[in-house]
């Protein structure tokens, strides 16, 4: 992969950092996208797998719940001596061994840490609210892969399942490589959905995971944005990895299939806009989760952008061959795009009449 001094991205100010209150989530329990939105969103899922996996009114029910406070713990006071090229191989190796596909490291920028506390597992620990207080140096990102199959059956119940199997397996990766580290001695704390202090995707691409693509995601070369994210923040010395040039950038530019093919046209079609301080294409946040509740009868969430964006095929030869020619050739775009729409369709429709699962099992 082509490895750059800064991620593809033009920053023109400074980058505040966000709060953590103001995601789309809490904005929608408190009844800012409307009292349905607000309902629907505090109600449990219809069906018992996503109750299993990601369930509200029994969270114990989900292995990621145990995992809330699994994200940091003692640090042995026997410290071993390391070296930073080393240990940054062996954390890789390691973190593969617990279940990653793709890591990477990077410094932990302070931008890239949410201001303030603003999860439910917050207010369990009375620190709702509370500036967010992180000071290790560097951020090592985890990425996952989705099924692609399930990913395909957006939206449904088994894409939602998929979706929370998957931020379970990163989890439990992100806790266990945490563990690790505290048990060389040095300080370690494990970041996933349930329970974060980092934004993870401007970490990933600073980690040399991928690029930020027009749908708002990390797209990797080897699974496009068909992955999910943890990171493990340390001060374990380590060699931080460069971010990388896949053509990402350039591409989006030109494709808009996820901004064609999402239900309510969250995604935009036009230029990049700024935002915190960095150009980059703005998802409207409450339309996407809008309708993500819109219809709880057929589907929890949605993940069409995913599904159909050119990145997420198959990584299998011929599929790497496009993705190392997309990213040494800007000539190759258009021909490239023009293949998967005939391959695929400018609006793919998979039948995937085999994961045809229902809240009614
Ligand atoms: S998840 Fe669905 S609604 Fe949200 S941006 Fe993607 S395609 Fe649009
Ligand atoms: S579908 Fe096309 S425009 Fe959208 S993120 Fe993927 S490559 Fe970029």
């Amino acid at each position: 992969m082509r490895t750059v001094k800064s991620p593809n991205l033009r920053i023109v100010g400074e980058q505040a950092r966000f709060d953590q209150r103001l995601t789309v989530f809490n904005r929608a329990a408190r009844g800012e996208l409307g009292e349905k939105v607000r309902q629907r969103s505090r109600s449990d899922y219809p069906d018992a797998l996503g109750r299993a996996l990601a369930g509200r009114d029994r969270p114990d029910n989900s292995l990621i719940h145990h995992l809330i406070p699994a994200v940091d713990g003692p640090v042995n006071p026997q410290r071993a001596p390391v070296d930073p090229t080393h240990i940054s191989w062996k954390v890789k190796q390691l973190a593969r061994f617990f279940g990653a596909d793709l890591v990477g490291i990077c410094e932990l920028e302070p931008a890239y840490i949410y201001s303030h506390h603003g999860l439910r597992c917050h207010v369990d620990m009375g620190v709702y609210g509370q500036p967010v207080e992180l000071a290790h140096r560097y951020a090592i990102v985890i990425a996952r892969e989705m099924d692609l199959g399930r990913v395909r059956a957006s939206p449904s119940y088994i894409l939602h399942a998929e979706i929370h199997l998957t931020y379970a397996e990163v989890a439990r990766t992100a806790c266990q490589l945490a563990a690790y580290i505290r048990e060389l001695g040095y300080p370690a704390r494990a970041h996933h959905l349930r329970n974060e202090d980092v934004l993870h995707v401007p970490l990933a691409v600073k980690a040399g995971l991928g690029e930020l693509g027009r749908l708002g995601l990390l797209i990797t070369r080897e699974f496009g944005p068909r992955v999910r994210l943890a990171t493990v923040t340390t001060d374990l010395p380590l060699v931080p990895d460069r971010p990388v040039d896949l053509g990402v950038q350039a591409f989006c530019q030109m494709c808009r299939k996820c901004a064609v093919n999402c239900p309510p046209k969250t995604i935009p079609a036009g230029e990049p806009a700024l935002v915190r301080g960095v150009e980059k294409w703005a998802i409207d946040p409450d339309r996407c989760y809008t309708y993500w509740r819109a219809n709880p009868e057929k589907w929890p969430d949605c993940s069409d952008c995913i599904k159909t964006c050119p990145w997420s095929r198959p990584n299998v030869w011929y599929h790497r061959a496009a993705t190392w020619l997309a990213a040494r050739s800007r000539l190759s775009h258009y021909p490239l795009l023009w293949l998967d729409d005939l391959l695929h369709g400018r609006r793919p429709n998979y039948k995937v009449r085999w994961l045809d699962y229902s809240k009614d099992w």
